[in-house]
């Protein structure tokens, strides 16, 4: 099986991607500065392209069974000033795009197309327990996901099988859980806003193994959250994390100085997601790490 992920050089890229190669799959990483990624020697091939370049050679998929996009300007890592917020959605859905058009002019069409989306999707929902029937939200991040999953979805003209991974927290090597981790360190930890907002976190290896079901399985189709059964409280995440790390849970942020210092992007924060893996629980998969404190053993005892 040949595989073709685009942001394969990011958290989740460099992760799914040793899962692939692991399960024998011949892996090609579409990156905009491939020798900047520092792909050499990861027995993944790289390709050069970026959306500036023009459309997606269609060459590329040539013999390709899977699809896998991940691509999009970090969505943490800038306060969301206008431009910012302009790059974090045109920056996908113009690699969705170009993917789609490339996926309309092959001969052989690919197997499947899985598409990134975001928790976000959803919007906040307080205490509700979402599936993926629950409708899309109103919030910035969910105008977003909208607007990624619909141009992801045209492939299915095509032919093409689409699933769009609704993707919670990932905790791992990188991401979310590397910055938490900090204050911790040094003693002064604790929940952010008032700790009561549900937090639908996932196990980077729990989200690799997810996509490469997801891949392998040709009746899952459509929007799938790639969460872990067992959503936690804000509090309670930082409890456990204190509990693993050997430090006190006691300093919370509060939400006002988090609007204050990172503007909308708090939200991320803040909002209450409570989120459930429905539909690939059906399909039979099966979590390494469905509860919290395993999962935070096996990344910080690493
Ligand atoms: P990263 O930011 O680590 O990686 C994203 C990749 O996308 C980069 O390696 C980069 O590849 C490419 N990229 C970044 N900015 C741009 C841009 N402006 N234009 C085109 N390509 C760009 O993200 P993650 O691995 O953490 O996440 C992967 C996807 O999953 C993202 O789209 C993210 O929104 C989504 N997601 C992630 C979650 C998480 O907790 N990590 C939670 C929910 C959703 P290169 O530089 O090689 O071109």
């Amino acid at each position: 099986m040949k595989a073709l992920i685009f942001g394969g050089t990011g958290f989740i890229g460099r992760n799914l991607c040793n899962e692939l190669l692991s399960a024998g799959y011949k892996v090609s990483i579409v990156s905009r500065n491939p020798q900047k990624a520092g792909l050499s020697g990861s027995g993944a091939e790289a390709v050069e392209w970026s959306v500036s370049a023009g459309a997606l050679p269609v060459e590329l998929l040539d013999g390709v069974t899977v699809i896998i996009n991940l691509a999009g300007e970090s969505i943490g890592n800038r306060r969301w000033t206008q431009p910012v917020k302009e790059e974090i959605l045109n920056s996908r859905v113009q690699i969705t795009q170009a993917i789609v058009n490339a996926i309309k002019q092959q001969r052989v069409i690919p197997k499947v197309l899985i598409n990134a989306s975001a928790i976000g999707f959803y919007g906040p929902r307080g205490d509700a327990e979402i599936t993926e029937s629950t409708p899309a939200g109103h919030d910035f991040l969910a105008k977003v996901c909208q607007a990624w999953e619909e141009e992801a979805f045209k492939a299915q003209t095509s032919g093409v099988r689409v699933v769009v991974v609704r993707i919670g927290v990932v905790i791992g090597d990188a991401g979310a859980l590397a910055r938490m981790k900090a204050p911790f360190r040094f003693y002064v930890g604790g929940p952010l806003g008032t700790g009561a907002q549900w937090m639908s976190w996932i196990h980077v290896k729990d989200l690799t193994r997810l996509i490469r079901f997801a891949a392998e399985n040709e009746n899952i189709n459509g929007p799938v959250n790639a969460t872990a059964p067992e959503p936690v409280r804000m509090k309670d995440f930082c409890n456990t994390l204190g509990q693993v790390m050997g430090r006190p849970s006691w300093l919370p942020v509060p939400g006002f100085l988090l609007k204050v210092v990172l503007g909308e992007m708090s939200d991320m924060l803040l909002n209450s997601q409570r989120v459930l893996p429905d539909k690939i629980l059906k399909e039979g998969f099966l979590f390494r790490f469905p509860v919290l404190k395993n999962a935070l053993e096996d990344i910080i005892q690493q």
